[in-house]
């Protein structure tokens, strides 16, 4: 039985202090036993003001993103052992917006993922097509290209550090959400073509996130669906009232 994992993507919103007030609610409205995975993942210059706030909590602390190397002469990046040493356990990488503004490459993505196994953290591999993929009958070519170069040749002890988020570009920031068929659709695939790459078992037990104007009133139904197992989430994270709403669907 995969549990419900659902994590909230702060993107580059917030002050400091709206961040630790965001944190401070949710630590009040997330209990251990709701039997739900909860998480967050604030702009990285308000993760060790939220550390502070989440500790001892249920809720997990992500980053946005990282940079391959260890350390030394590449200013502006943060790596992984950074991200490790302020109290995070994992972090997203391959994000649509990191992908399509930021133009980063499959090979990029794998660089980054594998720098944060290498310290011990999970990962979250956001995957997706664009709409013209989608118009075109391409959204199966363009995930297996996206996860071949995301997962292949990791070992199947790795993949346990790691979720899998299927987020249509299309859908996400956009209010347009995908149908529960277009979802399960997707997810199943992602799920068949890891039991291609690794075997059964760990398709079975590979978390896939649904990411795309998931809000409180289309949560549950979303999640309903047998190969969805949470939700990545944007907009609707920002506030308390339907981030926890979210987190009651699943
Ligand atoms: C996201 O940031 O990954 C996302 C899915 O955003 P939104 O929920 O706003 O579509």
């Amino acid at each position: 039985m995969r549990r419900p994992y659902i994590a909230g993507n702060w993107k580059m919103n917030m002050t400091i202090e709206q961040a630790e007030q965001l944190a401070g609610a949710l630590v009040d409205g997330v209990s251990a036993d709701t039997g739900v995975e909860v998480a967050v993942i604030p702009p990285f210059l308000a993760i060790p003001t939220v550390a502070r706030v989440i500790e001892g909590s249920a809720v997990q602390l992500g980053a946005q993103d990282v940079y391959f190397e260890k350390s030394g002469a590449f200013t502006g990046e943060i790596s992984a052992g950074m991200l490790a040493d302020a109290g995070c356990s994992f972090a997203l990488v391959g994000h649509s917006e990191r992908r399509h503004v930021l133009m980063e490459s499959d090979e990029i993505i794998r660089k980054k993922l594998e720098a944060l196994l290498g310290q011990g953290l999970n990962v979250i591999l956001c995957v997706g097509e664009l709409i013209e993929e989608r118009e075109a009958n391409e959204t199966e070519k363009r995930l297996n290209i996206q996860i071949r170069a995301g997962l292949e040749g990791l070992s199947s002890d790795q993949m346990k550090n790691i979720t899998i988020a299927y987020e249509p570009v299309w859908a996400i920031g956009t209010g347009k959400v995908a149908t529960t068929a277009q979802a399960q659709d997707a997810h199943k695939f992602i799920r068949n073509l890891v039991a291609e790459i690794f075997d059964r078992d760990v398709a079975d037990a590979v978390r896939i996130q649904y990411g795309g104007s998931v809000k409180p009133d289309n949560a549950a139904e979303l999640m309903a669906q047998p190969d969805v197992d949470g939700a990545l989430v944007g907009g609707a994270a920002l506030k308390p009232d339907s981030f926890l709403g979210i987190i009651a669907g699943a």
